[in-house]
């Protein structure tokens, strides 16, 4: 009937909330009835105090005399109204009775005899009369001036009415109970109720999320946790729209980059077929060939860009780390890459140092990797005639421990909005020129693997400085040995 959250609140909380309840009930129910008890035992005990003084002077085998004193005792007795009262002779037989009937000798027998076994002289007795009503009795034995016992008094007071209102009372507690219990039901299951049905509207749309469908929006209806989760399920979905959008717009302009060098492979081959029959001419001969070569390069890259990507991804990238000359690596790029800043009319603006770099611990070919990225991108999109300037630093005092290298071209600037987001994978801010979108995240991660940073600043229209920061190499032993010198 009840299952989840409901199920766990009936058992761990109900449950615990119900026997508490009750326990209390029991409690309050058993102290009604003692108190009611103990009130009507402490009357008829006060009562019989008075004895004590009445027969003082009679002796016990004196019975006339214990007869007369009983019967004045009796007519005497001031609470005639609210309880009987019998007088015992020394024998235990009733001898005055206040309402004047016999009565049955035993009760009053037993009472008497278990009073003279008593320190005090005095039995308690409640139960039911033969005449089947409730009643409680106290039974004292009355003792002359020397101290011997010349017989007793009951006293006996009906129970009925005291009964009667224990059992009201204890209805009224017990109905308490309910009515405090009823209540803690309704508020708590008003309060489950509260959190089922919002927890089950949020896995239903969480299912619909799953199976693609984004565009689901979750209504936030408290401002709570479940409000916050549910912000965070339209954020999820949202970033997932993002995500699924980016990842399409990837594969359509992955398909288009591998399309456009497929096309001019295929063209010069064709080309290159037909005219071979008729002679073909050296000079077409050379550049069909020079653009296969080119182009075939050009998509091993896309490939090599897609794979490493992979790699990242499933986190099985690995760097073949060497102590390795930083200059010499940044200037085998600049050399590859300054016959096409020249072709393409920019201009690359690189002061190699006269001072000796220390050592990079790192993987020369992935550092190349980045350094051509960044270049590459700065000479992508800067303009014709713009600068793209190239600097290494290592500042021996301000910081020994590092090495600086920045490229900062005078292209056309990233927005303030898409700055943060350029380094995620897919991510391309500028969708007029070709690029996967994978190069900063594929740049950034390889940096990152070197425990380097990769940080960039820009202003649309002014340009964009990238700035790489890598560790020196540093062997403990290395350094030891050297200074002990
Ligand atoms: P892409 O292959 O598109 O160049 P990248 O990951 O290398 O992908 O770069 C992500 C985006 O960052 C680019 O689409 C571009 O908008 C922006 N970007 C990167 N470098 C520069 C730069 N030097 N100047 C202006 N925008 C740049």
């Amino acid at each position: 009937m009840f299952r989840g959250i409901t199920r766990r609140w009936i058992f761990s909380t109900m449950l615990v909330i119900f026997l508490i309840i009750a326990l209390i009930v029991t409690g309050v129910i058993y102290a009604i009835v003692s108190l009611f008890n103990s009130e009507v035992e402490r009357e008829l005990r006060t009562v019989s105090t008075e004895l004590s003084s009445v027969f003082e002077d009679y002796e016990a085998d004196n019975s006339t005399s214990f007869t007369t004193g009983a019967r004045e005792y009796v007519e005497d007795f001031l609470h005639k109204e609210e309880m009987e009262v019998m007088v015992i002779n020394a024998t235990g037989r009733i001898v005055m009775t206040s309402t004047g009937f016999s009565y049955d000798d035993n009760e009053s027998i037993q009472d008497f005899e278990a009073a003279k076994k008593n320190d005090e002289g005095l039995a308690v007795w409640s139960g039911k009369l033969s005449s089947g009503e409730n009643a409680e009795s106290v039974t004292r034995l009355i003792k002359n001036s020397n101290g011997s016992v010349i017989g007793g008094v009951r006293y006996i007071v009906s129970t009925e009415d005291v009964r009667g209102r224990v059992i009201v009372y204890s209805i009224a507690v017990i109905l308490i109970g309910l009515a405090l219990l009823g209540l803690i039901v309704l508020t708590g299951s008003y309060f489950i109720r509260s959190i089922v049905a919002p927890v089950r509207e949020l896995s239903e749309t969480a299912n619909k999320i799953a199976h693609g469908d984004f565009s689901t929006k979750l209504e936030k209806r408290y401002d709570d946790e479940i409000g916050e989760l549910s912000d965070a399920i339209n954020d999820m979905a949202k970033d997932l729209e993002n995500t699924e959008q980016m990842k399409n717009d990837f594969i359509s302009r992955v398909s288009h980059e591998l399309r456009t060098p497929l096309t001019a492979i295929k063209g010069w081959a064709e080309t290159m077929q037909i005219s071979s029959r008729r002679k073909l001419d050296r000079k077409t001969f050379d550049k069909g060939m020079s653009v296969i070569i080119k182009e075939s390069g050009r998509l091993t890259g896309i490939v090599e860009e897609l794979l490493d990507f992979s790699r990242i991804q499933t986190g099985r990238m690995v760097l073949l780390n060497e102590k390795l000359d930083i200059l010499a690596e940044l200037d085998e790029v600049i050399y590859m890459l300054r016959d096409r800043a020249v072709s393409e009319g920019k201009h690359l603006l690189y002061d190699e140092p006269e001072t000796l770099f220390p050592p990079v611990f790192g993987d020369p070919n992935r550092l190349k990797q980045v350094f051509i990225n960044i270049i590459d991108n700065a000479l992508k999109y800067t303009p014709e005639d713009g600068v793209v300037a190239i600097e290494i630093k290592h500042d021996d005092k301000k910081d020994p421990d590092n090495i600086v290298i920045t490229v900062t071209d005078t292209g056309c600037g990233i927005s303030p909005e898409d700055l943060p987001k350029v380094k995620e994978k897919f991510y391309k801010a500028n969708q007029k020129v070709n690029g996967s979108g994978i190069g900063l995240a594929v740049a950034d991660e390889i940096v990152q693997l070197h425990k380097g940073s990769l940080d960039i600043e820009s202003g649309v229209g002014v340009g964009t400085t990238v700035t790489i920061t890598l560790p020196v190499y540093k062997d403990t032993r290395d350094r030891q040995s050297s200074e002990a010198k």
